[in-house]
């Protein structure tokens, strides 16, 4: 068997709250997080940013190649707010990373095998050492397979799309379409269990949480408990 590394995975469709979860997971173990679809995102923005399209990256070789050369790092989230930040090619974006524009170019070109690939590694790289919380649709299929717990958390859409809008209301936001927004997170969540390289689905060795009736602090409850009688040597 190959050896376990100090990893947490943490997968699941949009709007689970993988994101809170991870980052209370890491604090509680003194871990780093490491949020794989914000990476997805930056280079969403940047494509978006030079006026290109999915499709133009995926038949442009070079566009790829421009995206790989520009350094990325992930810095954590400013003061009071949830997400935290990327460094793309010297550029910091927070929210503008956030939006439903970029959430849906972020996903058509999760689809792509040479993005995929390159941002894969760039993980793999960035988590090797260990001791890092993991979160996105493929951390535990793909990118650490190894790692020593795997986690797949679950809720109905419907009460995804309400925590999206709480959690938007109190960040001032206002005029939000909930129906728009649960069409997009359920589209989305259709796009990424359904394309054909690493979809978004449960590992076989994952522990599932069905959180849509649990509150944020039981779902972390049973997380450690479950990382606590599960130890690394
Ligand atoms: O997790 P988040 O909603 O920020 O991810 C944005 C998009 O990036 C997802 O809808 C998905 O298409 C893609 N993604 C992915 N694999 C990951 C993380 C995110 O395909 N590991």
């Amino acid at each position: 068997m190959s050896e376990k590394l100090a990893i947490v995975t943490i997968d699941g469709p949009a709007g689970v709250g993988k994101t809170t979860i991870s980052r209370m997971i890491a604090a509680h173990l003194g871990f780093t997080c490491l949020d794989t679809g914000a990476m997805y995102r930056a280079f969403a923005w940047m494509l978006a940013h030079i006026g290109k399209t999915a499709e133009d990256l995926e038949n442009d070789d070079s566009m790829l190649s421009m995206l790989g050369n520009l350094e990325m790092q992930l810095l954590p989230p400013l003061e009071g707010q949830e997400n935290g930040r990327v460094l793309l090619g010297g550029k910091e974006l927070g929210p503008e990373l956030r939006t439903e524009e970029i959430s849906c170019l972020a996903s058509e070109i999760a689809s792509l095998p040479a993005v995929r690939k390159m941002l894969t590694a760039v993980q793999q790289q960035m988590g090797r050492a260990g001791r890092v919380v993991i979160e996105g649709r493929d951390t535990g299929t793909v990118v650490f397979p190894q790692a020593a717990w795997k986690f797949y958390l679950d809720a109905d859409p419907e009460e995804r799309a309400r925590r999206r809008v709480t959690q938007m209301r109190n960040r001032g936001e206002v005029g939000i379409n909930e129906a728009a927004l649960l069409q997009s997170l359920m589209a989305r969540d259709e796009a990424d269990r359904n394309r054909s390289i690493a979809p978004l689905k449960m590992a076989e060795d994952a522990y599932l949480i069905d959180t849509t009736d649990l509150s944020i602090k039981e779902v972390v409850g049973e997380m450690l408990v479950r990382i606590q009688i599960e130890p690394i040597e």
